[in-house]
């Protein structure tokens, strides 16, 4: 399977991607949760009985910027909000799997950073070969 067809990852930040109209409330998501930092929705094409994913409001393709220049006030409201998504969506009791795609090797889609959080079932192998 050749993995190297994703989006590059890096700035510069294209507001035309899907998840920047989701944010603008051009398209709709089904939305779970939202804060001054953070916006949560089910994921359109879900690999697991649960499959969230959590974004930042702010302009970040993928980690790698958003760790290297997000402020730190934006990076501590993010993290929050990927765990009280957990807490809030039940799923620490059996556990959960968090992912987030940085570039080709990994196929990111979508350039603005996103958080998978996938559960409701065992979730196998850390990576599928
Ligand atoms: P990634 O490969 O990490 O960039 O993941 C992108 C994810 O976005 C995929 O799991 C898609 O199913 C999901 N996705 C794409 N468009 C939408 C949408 N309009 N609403 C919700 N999820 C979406």
């Amino acid at each position: 399977m050749n993995l190297n067809q994703g989006v590059s990852g890096r700035p510069p930040y294209d507001d035309n991607n899907i998840f920047a109209k989701i944010l603008r409330g051009e398209i709709p998501s089904r939305k779970v949760y939202e804060d001054e930092f953070a916006l949560a929705f089910h994921d359109i094409n879900p690999q697991a009985p649960h499959h969230v994913l959590v974004i930042p409001k702010g302009r970040y393709v993928a980690f790698a910027d958003f760790a290297a220049t997000a402020p730190d006030a934006e990076i501590t409201g993010f993290i929050r909000a990927v765990g009280h998504v957990a807490r809030m969506l039940g799923f620490e009791e059996s556990g959960y799997r968090l992912l987030a795609n940085m570039g080709p090797d990994s196929h990111q889609e979508v350039p603005h950073l996103h958080v998978h959080l996938f559960a409701g079932r065992p979730l196998g192998p850390m990576l599928a070969t």
